[in-house]
C-alpha cells in the first residue's frame, strides 16, 4: 500500500483537515508555506498520466476542495497556488495523486 493510502486506512497519521466519501485532505508534514495543504482521491490514481475519463469528476472535486479549504483559511482573495507534480522533474515524490494547496505569503512565479 502506498503511502498516501496507509494514511487513508490510518495507518499513518496525519493532521487531517477535511473528509468524505471520496476526497481527504491534511497538512503536508514538510510545510512549504503558512498553509501547505494535500488533497487527495481516495482510490488510489499513481500519477496524472494515468488519469481516465471516469476520473474527470475526482479531479473536479480535489480542485473544488482546495478552493474550499483556502477560503476557509483565509487566503482566497490574498491568493493561493494549486499544484499537481508529475513525476521525476516536478519532483513528485509519492506516487498516489495530490493537489498541493500553498499559500498565506507570497509565492514565486515561475516556480523553481
Ligand atoms: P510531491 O513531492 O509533490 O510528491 O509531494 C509529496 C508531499 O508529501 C511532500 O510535500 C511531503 O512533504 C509530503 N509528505 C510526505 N510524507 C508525508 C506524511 N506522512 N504526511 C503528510 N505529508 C507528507
Ligand atoms: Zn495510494
Amino acid at each position: 500500500m502506498c503511502l498516501f493510502c496507509k494514511i487513508i486506512a490510518r495507518e499513518i497519521p496525519a493532521s487531517i483537515v477535511y473528509e468524505d466519501d471520496r476526497v481527504l485532505a491534511f497538512d503536508d508534514i514538510n510545510p512549504q508555506a503558512p498553509t501547505h495543504v494535500l488533497v487527495i482521491p481516495k482510490r488510489h490514481i499513481g500519477t496524472l498520466s494515468e488519469l481516465q475519463p471516469d476520473d474527470d469528476g475526482i479531479v473536479g472535486e480535489l480542485v473544488r476542495r482546495a478552493a474550499i479549504l483556502a477560503g476557509e483559511r483565509g487566503i482566497a482573495i490574498s491568493g493561493f497556488r494549486t499544484v499537481f507534480n508529475t513525476n521525476r522533474d516536478a519532483g513528485q515524490t509519492v506516487f498516489h495523486i495530490h493537489l498541493h494547496l500553498l499559500g498565506g505569503r507570497g509565492l514565486a512565479w515561475p516556480p523553481g
